[in-house]
């Protein structure tokens, strides 16, 4: 039938009751609790139905214009608006909307700025900084020589002049800024000034906040960065995916480390909604989306540390809050499944020198933007710092302490019933 171009939840539900079955429960599962893990965020039907569509199907390895297979003249036109947008949005010379994720991105970006042994001065991960940074378990970490920067351990923020000592102790090839746990805005031109100093190249990897540069609540990076690269399903709220922004004089090296370096052919459903989210990245309401986000993550900090949760560098700048949980007598690990009894969904997460291994960590991390997506703002934001503090006070293997997660569960299903995500019964009605 030519009216079938997208989902059809029903023709699923038909075909494969198990699987519809699993989407259904986490349609359910994203509805009914509070969903505070920072790097998530609840995407628009636009772009959903985007991401279920024919466009799937299609092969089209090359770039619009100079593919390798016939039949691409309609995906042309979704990467090409995607490229526009991003573009526009971001104010860049040149934007590759192909990597697979942010992961990829950054694979790409390393194999476009450096050759394998090169020196890479980058944020640690115990101290904010992603697996891609140079870790040993990564790519990064393996093929390339990490050198990691910390935070100071009295503001725990950057130490820009330690950045810069080792800048010019090790000669980077390339250096990189930009976290995953970092909640306070990064000096990107005192970056910049570093990488002249010593005549690396900067790669920003803006994955978690890109949707807050798009909504004009924090600086960009792209005017200091040689590129830039990011997700597109964090605060930006677009389908998973990776994208690279850069300057004009590297945009053949970056189309090229993508493909055919690092991957084959693209996603072109994944990159039509990746145009579809940054059209919706460009209005004035997404603009004040982003900032309700950083003013949310605000007030949940000043909540967290009411209830004796102290945030890492003495709050935030952006959409996340680190808390440390230390002066409650409980771990990441236990506040983690603690709160998950009582339907909120946040991650344990290393806080700066963190005395716990990983796997059991000091601190939660904590993120406002699918609650923003909700439409929650500040008073709801004081609700849940009073939620969270209660759940993790709570032990579960007292019965005084099942019962009061259970009624915090409680709290947290009229709170979400008020708050609804997927509120207008466009997805799967
Ligand atoms: C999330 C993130 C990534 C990786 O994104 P994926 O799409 O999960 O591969 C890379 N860098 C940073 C800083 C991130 O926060």
């Amino acid at each position: 039938m030519d009216t079938f171009w997208g989902p059809d939840f029903a023709y699923l539900e038909r075909e494969d009751p198990e699987i519809a079955h699993v989407l259904r429960d986490e349609l359910a599962r994203q509805r009914g609790g509070l969903q505070l893990i920072a790097s998530e965020n609840f995407t628009s039907p636009a772009v959903l139905a985007a991401l279920g569509s024919t466009l799937n199907d299609k092969y089209a390895e090359g770039y619009p214009g100079a593919r390798y297979y016939g039949g691409c003249g309609e995906v042309d036109r979704a990467e090409l608006l995607a490229i526009d947008r991003a573009r526009d949005l971001f104010g860049a010379e040149h934007a590759n909307v192909q990597p697979h994720s942010g992961a990829s991105a950054n694979l790409a970006a390393f194999a476009a700025l450096a050759e394998p042994g090169d020196v890479v001065l980058a944020m640690e991960l115990p101290h904010g900084g992603h697996l891609t940074h140079g870790s040993r378990v990564n790519f990064s970490g393996k093929w390339f020589h990490p050198i990691g920067y910390r935070v100071s351990p009295h503001t725990e923020e950057i130490d820009y002049d330690e950045v810069r000592d080792l800048a010019l102790a090790h000669r980077p090839k390339l250096i990189i800024c930009g976290a995953t746990t970092y909640p306070r805005l990064i000096d990107f031109a005192r970056f910049r000034e570093i990488a002249d100093e010593v005549g690396a190249y900067l790669m920003v990897d803006a994955a978690h906040f890109i949707g807050l540069v798009a909504g004009r609540a924090i600086p960009s990076p792209v005017p200091h960065a040689d590129v830039v690269t990011c997700t597109t399903h964090k605060v930006l709220r677009g389908p998973r995916g990776g994208m690279i922004l850069s300057r004009a004089g590297l945009a053949q090296r970056v189309d090229k480390a993508v493909f055919p370096f690092c991957q084959g052919g693209p996603m072109m459903h994944a990159i039509a909604a990746k145009a579809v989210a940054l059209r919706e990245a460009s209005g004035p309401s997404f603009q004040a989306y982003a900032q309700q986000v950083v003013d949310n993550a605000r007030a949940l900090s000043v909540a967290l540390a009411t209830e004796g949760m102290r945030p890492v560098a003495g709050g935030t700048d952006t959409h996340l809050v680190l808390a440390d949980l230390r002066d409650l007598g409980v771990t990441g690990r236990d506040a983690e499944t603690r709160c998950d009894l009582a339907r909120i969904t946040l991650n344990k997460n290393a806080i700066p020198f963190d005395p716990q291994p990983p796997a059991v960590a000091s601190g939660i991390r904590v993120g406002s933007p699918s609650v923003t997506t909700q439409g929650m703002r500040e008073d709801e934001m004081r609700l849940v710092g009073r939620l969270i503090g209660a759940a993790v006070r709570s032990d579960p293997d007292t019965s005084a302490g099942a019962t009061r997660l259970a009624d915090v569960a409680d709290e947290v299903a009229a709170l979400t019933e008020r708050f609804p995500a997927y509120a207008r019964q466009e997805v799967m009605a």
